[in-house]
């Protein structure tokens, strides 16, 4: 099979849409799917009975609904398509089984929106995303509800803030004379990752039951050649790497960008970016494959934000633009962007978008994994900022300082080397400090954790943004003068805004302080930055554009919240258990096998000198000592958990996870004076550099 061939040959897409049904039929789906208007009910029966033929094709006997409940992972729930006949069975899908499901809600996080008595929840089929075949069962992508109407996932409020962008960016198009169907957002989302032998990965247990280690000193080879970032693909990679190519094509993924990550064992996929309901799907899907297609290769795929302390996690960089159903991008500035005013408005929404709801924003990527990267040189720090570039840097300077603005004209470059072709120098560089970069006809969200759902970001974006949208257009829709006025609206968005543009280094140390000065957001931890979400304008911006109800934004906030706590809650006891059962019996041992070879040596002769032995033992005596003192104090800490999710993640957040550096830092010491003989996990070394 052909590359082409290959690609979307898992998917009920368009080409097998339009084979497979009858034309009315086809163009209503179409309308739904293109334009969002409501699906017709009647056809349902017919689409069902297409898809189930085309999947039993397939191989497949079952069918599931797809949904996406609020814990970043993807839930099913398979039913075969057997239906009795006689004494036989019939396949079968009916209309009523494509468009609603009714799996038990009790077991998934409500956040209270939900009594536990009151379970039931409904799937229902979301035809913007298309269905398709994998191991056997027809997936069929759905929102999730409950029997009240509240949401339960996050796809569905995903579409809602999609939609809700959607009618304002097209009222502020007519503003500007532009009429069309839809405006659509894009997402093209950049994975991380790291790979590692399987074999090793089943020696640790932190690991196996928390994603990350939370042990391991320092290995004496770190990140510091910048060896690994491009470098040549180590076979097994590259083998691995071509697999999930062709099996993400299959499912017509646009897997399009792999390459070697900073880190040792770290690597990226990115794909061509897509409409952001199809593009969080596909991330949902890439992520499971990415681990499955691991396991054929002897490898294990990790997905959290932190497997290693001391070189780079991993994120996922959310490039976001916004585009006509014509294919124009309304984050394409132009050649003179200065004249441009359709462009400049846009952009000062924004911009004053990100700095009026930057706490929703820092909080909608907050969780325990991606704390450890956030503010860690690493990643972007947890102030959130804008970076412009040069070009629209010095434009904006110009409106709200008065600058002159000398025009920066893409100019045709060389590189010097005889026989290279010239090229135009973009206009913008990249700056990769800033957590929201304004990269050439798109902005970059930079903030995300690798393993987090991408829905909810763009949750958050597509909101905010339309509500400055609609201020907007309430504000400019009765001008007289409407280029004057779309002008100054434009000129006092940016001024009012101006603090949240930040052109520089974002991991310098000056940025915390000049933040502060400026009077943005640090929230650190996700302890506190979730809290955000409750307040009074952040709660109204959800409500005000149809995305949440009150008592939805307040759910998942708590949500949230139990996740964190309940994470750090298994990093705790997995620490203390490793720490109680492995590691202080480990370094007991080797003291012992110390002590008995200074008794030997003194028994062998008196010349003998042990001082070595001894320190090293002494040393070790007392480390361990401090180790367990370290894991009762961590004990008593998680025994005394405040009741209430706030109070908890505070705890956590301040005490809980300094009690587990305190233990970790005794550990990784003594793992050094340790004999590689008696250590009872697999080391640093061995993790990051044994795949060939
Ligand atoms: P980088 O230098 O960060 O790798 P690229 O230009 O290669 O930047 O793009 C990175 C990602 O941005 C890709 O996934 C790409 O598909 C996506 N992207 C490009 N244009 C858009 C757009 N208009 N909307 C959303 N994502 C986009
Ligand atoms: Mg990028």
């Amino acid at each position: 099979m052909t590359i082409p061939e290959l690609f979307g040959s898992n998917v009920f897409n368009d080409e097998v849409m339009k084979n497979s049904l009858p034309k009315e039929v086809y163009q209503s789906l179409k309308r739904t799917i293109d334009e969002g208007s409501p699906l017709d009910v009647s056809i349902a029966g017919t689409v069902a009975n297409a898809m189930k033929d085309w999947a039993v094709k397939k191989g497949a006997t079952h069918y599931t609904h797809w949904f996406q409940p609020l814990t970043n992972l993807t839930a099913e729930k398979h039913d075969s398509f057997i239906e009795p006949s006689g004494d036989k069975v019939i396949m079968q899908l009916t209309g009523k089984s494509l468009i609603v499901g009714e799996p038990d809600a009790s077991s998934f996080p409500s956040g209270g929106t939900r009594a536990t008595a009151a379970a039931r929840g409904y799937t229902a089929w979301d035809p913007t995303s298309p269905a398709f075949v994998k191991d056997g069962t027809l997936y069929i992508p759905t929102v999730f509800v409950s029997y009240t109407g509240e949401t339960l996932d996050k796809k569905a409020p995903l579409l809602k803030s999609m939609t809700a962008l959607d009618a304002q960016a097209k009222r502020l198009l007519k503003l500007f004379g532009i009429e069309c169907r839809k405006v659509n957002t894009t997402v093209g989302p950049e994975q991380e990752y790291f790979l590692i032998d399987e074999e090793l990965f089943h020696k640790r247990k932190d690991l196996m039951l928390t994603g990350r280690t939370l042990f391991g000193a320092l290995p004496t080879r770190g990140q510091e050649l910048e060896d690994h970032y491009f470098g040549t693909l180590k076979q097994r990679v590259s083998d691995y790497m071509r697999d999930l190519d062709e099996t993400l094509w299959s499912y017509g993924i646009f897997a399009k960008t792999k390459h070697n990550e900073v880190a040792p064992a770290q690597h990226e996929l990115a794909p061509v970016f897509t409409t952001t309901n199809v593009a969080v799907d596909d991330n949902q899907l890439t992520m499971v494959l990415m681990k499955q297609i691991a396991q054929k290769h002897g490898l294990v795929c990790l997905l959290h934000e932190k497997p290693f302390e001391g070189v780079n996690g991993s994120g996922k960089h959310n490039n976001w633009s916004l585009s006509t159903d014509g294919g124009l991008n309304l984050l394409e500035p132009g050649e003179t962007p200065e004249s441009n005013s359709r462009f400049m408005l846009i952009l000062a929404c924004v911009i004053a978008a990100v700095d009026r709801y930057q706490g929703i924003l820092r909080a909608c990527v907050a969780s325990a994994g991606n704390d450890h990267r956030l503010g860690a040189n690493e990643a972007p720090p947890a102030i959130i900022s804008v970076y412009l570039g040069d070009q629209l840097g010095s434009l904006v300077d110009s409106i709200v300082l008065g600058r002159e603005y000398v025009p920066k004209k893409a100019i045709p470059g060389s590189i010097g080397v005889p026989s290279s072709p010239i090229f135009p120098i973009d206009t913008t560089d990249r700056n990769r400090t800033s957590p929201f970069a304004f990269t050439g006809n798109k902005f970059e969200f930079r903030m995300l954790g690798s393993q987090a759902s991408v829905a909810d970001p763009n949750i958050v974006l597509n909101t905010i943004v339309a509500q400055l949208f609609s201020e907007a257009v309430d504000e400019l829709s009765g001008a007289k003068n409407f280029e004057k006025a779309c002008k100054d609206y434009t000129a006092k968005l940016l001024k009012n805004h101006y603090r949240v543009i930040f052109n520089y280094n974002g991991y310098g140390p000056d940025w915390e302080p000049e933040a502060e000065k400026r009077g943005l957001l640090n929230n650190k931890t996700t302890a506190d930055a979730v809290p955000e979400y409750f307040k009074r304008e952040n709660i109204d911006v959800f409500v005000k554009q149809g995305v949440y109800t009150e008592k939805e934004v307040i759910a998942r906030a708590n949500i949230a919240l139990e996740n964190y706590v309940k994470t750090i809650n298994i990093e705790a006891l997995t620490a203390a258990e490793m720490a109680k059962r492995d590691i202080y019996p480990a370094v007991n041992a080797y003291i012992a096998e110390l002590c008995s070879v200074i008794s030997a040596k003194r028994a062998a002769s008196e010349k003998f000198v042990c001082a070595t032995d001894e320190e090293i033992a002494g040393l070790l005596c007392s480390e361990n000592e401090a180790l367990m003192q370290a894991v009762k104090k961590l004990e008593r800490d998680l025994q005394e958990m405040p009741a209430g999710e706030l109070a908890a993640s505070q705890k956590m957040a301040h005490a809980v996870v300094p009690d587990m550096e305190e233990i970790r830092r005794r550990a990784d010491f003594m793992e050094t004076l340790c004999s590689a003989d008696y250590w009872p996990y697999p080391t640093y070394t061995d993790l990051l550099y044994s795949v060939k």
